[in-house]
């Protein structure tokens, strides 16, 4: 075997240069680039200045005490006011900010940005009328509301930082982190639509709140909103409703500012690869880095364009490309509370025709699921005014970005496919729309200002057409700050595996190409060792999913006696390719073999109606390796539908689709 850490299996030749139009009026070009590699410091405090500070920084980056970065110190600025008030001063006061669309139909609310700010400075009155200060937390426990983002701008504008709770975590999750957090209010409601029906939250705080206090930590209060009108309990001493305490409260509210390295909030991982870790941001850096990623890899033009990110607000997405970046850059967006298929598959593609969306920013597991449900749904949509897509959350396979480009996209829509994590706070590696080509399945670069490499077991950077460890090199304004509460993991985490170099590692694997553009190859935990061969997980799903019949696949590694792992394939088939046919495993497994060698070919295959996946729709890898090697299943609380999980034993213990040879 090669030095090489990972086999470079794949060959993709297709790539799409940016639209003239584009380029011709990007808002970054490719001048930034040098300049950023120039003076990164300089870059930085550039784009740091597209902010409003109350008091101007001493220091771009102080990195005496590595791994601990401060950005910006000695600079003061309030959140809330670069997200909202500036806009209204600025007389953008009638702008739209939010066009929220709930999941019952007709149910639509427009929120201006003068409409914002008068109502995130009655919530911050009504916190601080329930005793909260700067520094204490609050945890927000909500469905896709106004009032959601309200809530995390009053906190930042008060200086509490907020820990946003999906709204789809059980009560033990709920728990968990207002333990870990010590929150002192949560924010909630009653419940919110999902799937067209009213879906419960409020009892589920009561029973964190019960569970918390078993562990010796009381919440002082849950603030409600009253979304679905259920029925609720209620507690006297503790329960607020929302409309009683915000609507009744002052509009008028003069933000504080705050230290650049005040905590703006704290953001659990998604848990994909284990327990989720409560990843610490904070302001000045962090808003420099989404604001500046935010316009330029969406190319934001604030007068005209319609945003729509469709993340959660529970994950750093919604964080990041929802909330921060995109207010603190003045955008018109959309805010959708329910689920893509309520009432009907083409809710989103319906949404986008009646607003006229321009940006839109998905995760490639709904994408694929579009793939798998046909063309038919979106093309009975106007989609003719989107101008740029984009994709985050795991590696888009070529397939389904080529159906992302034809189908949604029109042909004329670049794709940017952003590479980041809860870690990173802000887009690292990126395509930019009117600089950068795009290859069906790469990140391409790292964006201005961002140093990142591909490099061995021994940190040194691999050459081109070589696979192995994606790090970061150098601090970046919204990096994580710490793992709340505890320093020495964070340090364990993320900085100790290149500890020599000073690299923060991220656990995914890459490699270049021959040009030096960067693919993403899944986690580096997830690696199989087959015959000494060292493949990758992301290639030989995108092989699968290049075929015809196959809408998603996730491989893993099983322990074999004669190859040490073998490749075993969990696939969904396409709604058209209906059971795929008697020789569907033979031929996936040919296919396989011939778009990317014998070395990958799977040993099994299984047929599967649904993948086990997280929350945030990342499919969880480690629990079909239990499958795969016929072990018990381990931890599944993360896990979006524990009864996939069920689903796919049963297949295995049938033997269906099982192959060997
Ligand atoms: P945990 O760290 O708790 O296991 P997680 O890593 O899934 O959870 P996130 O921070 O939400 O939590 O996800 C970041 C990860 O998502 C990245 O490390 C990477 O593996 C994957 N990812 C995100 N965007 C991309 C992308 N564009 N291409 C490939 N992988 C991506
Ligand atoms: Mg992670």
């Amino acid at each position: 075997m090669s030095e090489e850490t990972l086999s470079n299996l794949s060959r993709e030749d297709r790539s799409f240069e940016p639209p003239a139009e584009l380029a011709a009026s990007a808002n970054v070009t490719a001048e930034a680039y040098e300049r950023a590699s120039s003076d990164r410091e300089a870059f930085w405090a550039e784009a740091a200045e597209r902010l409003d500070w109350s008091q101007t920084w001493d220091r771009v980056l102080d990195w005496d005490d590595p791994p601990f970065a401060k950005w910006f110190t000695g600079g003061t600025l309030n959140a809330a006011y670069n997200c909202v008030d500036r806009h209204v001063e600025a007389g953008n006061g009638d702008r739209v900010a939010l066009h929220w669309v709930g999941e019952p139909a007709d149910d639509k609310r427009t929120i201006t940005y003068a409409d914002l700010q008068a109502e995130v400075c009655r919530a911050a009155n009504a916190l601080l009328a329930l005793g909260v200060e700067a520094g204490d937390r609050v945890a927000i426990y909500m469905p896709m509301l106004p009032e959601t983002v309200v809530a995390m701008l009053a906190c930042a504008r008060i200086g509490a930082p907020h820990t946003v709770v999906f709204g789809g975590f059980s009560s033990d999750a709920l728990a968990t982190r207002l333990v870990d957090c010590e929150a002192k209010v949560v924010v909630t409601a009653d419940g919110g639509y999902r799937r067209g029906a009213p879906s419960a939250l409020k009892p589920a705080v009561d029973e964190a709140r019960t569970k918390a206090s078993g562990d010796g930590f009381d919440v002082e209060h849950v603030l409600v909103v009253r979304r679905t009108g259920q029925d609720v309990d209620w507690d006297d001493d503790v329960d607020v409703w929302w409309h009683e305490a915000v609507d009744g409260a002052s509009s008028e509210h003069e933000a504080q500012p705050f230290d650049a390295e005040h905590p703006l909030y704290v953001m659990y991982t998604s848990g994909t690869t284990g327990k989720p870790k409560g990843i610490l941001h904070t302001t000045g850096g962090y808003l420099t880095g989404t604001s500046y990623t935010h316009h330029a890899v969406f190319d934001l033009k604030p007068e005209t364009d319609v945003y729509w990110c469709t993340a959660d607000v529970g994950w750093v997405t919604g964080h990041s490309y929802m909330v921060y970046g995109p207010l603190a850059n003045g955008a018109t967006q959309v805010m959708y509370e329910g689920t893509p298929d309520s009432p009907h598959r083409g809710r989103w593609w319906e949404i986008i025709q009646d607003y006229g969306v321009t940006i839109f920013y998905t995760a490639p597991t709904a994408i694929r699921t579009f793939m798998k449900q046909g063309r038919e749904i979106p093309d009975g949509f106007d989609l003719s005014s989107l101008r740029l897509l984009g994709s985050v959350g795991e590696s888009i396979n070529p397939e389904a970005y080529m159906w992302y480009r034809e189908v949604i996209g029109g042909e004329r829509c670049p794709i940017v496919d952003t590479w980041w994590q809860t870690e990173t706070g802000q887009i690292m590696i990126s395509p930019l729309p009117g600089v950068t080509a795009g290859k069906p399945g790469s990140a391409m670069t790292p964006l201005p200002g961002i140093s990142v490499d591909v490099v061995n077991d021994d940190g040194e950077s691999v050459p081109h057409g070589s696979g192995g460890y994606l790090v970061v090199k150098e601090p970046w304004p919204a990096m994580l700050r710490t793992l709340w509460g505890d320093d020495d993991r964070f340090k364990e985490t993320y900085w100790s595996r290149f500890r020599k170099q000073g690299f923060y590692f991220a656990g995914d694997g890459a490699k270049l190409d021959d040009d030096g553009d960067i693919w993403l190859l899944g986690r580096v935990d997830d690696v199989m060792n087959v015959s000494g061969h060292r493949l990758s997980t992301t290639e030989i799903e995108s092989a699968l999913v290049s075929h015809p019949k196959v809408a998603e696949a996730a491989v893993v590694g099983a322990a074999d006696e004669t190859t040490g792992q073998a490749v075993c394939a969990f696939v969904i088939l396409r709604d058209s390719a209906g059971d795929g046919g008697d020789d569907i495993v033979e031929e996936l497994r040919r296919h396989v073999q011939k778009e990317i060698g014998a070395i990958a070919k799977p040993r099994q295959i299984m047929v599967v109606p649904e993948l086990p996946k997280t929350r945030s729709g990342k499919i969880m890898r480690r629990l079909l390796k239990d499958v795969a090697e016929h072990r018990e299943v381990g931890d599944v609380t993360t896990l979006a539908d524990s009864t996939v999980m069920d689903l796919i034993s049963k297949k295995e213990g049938s033997g269906s689709g099982d192959d060997e040879g």
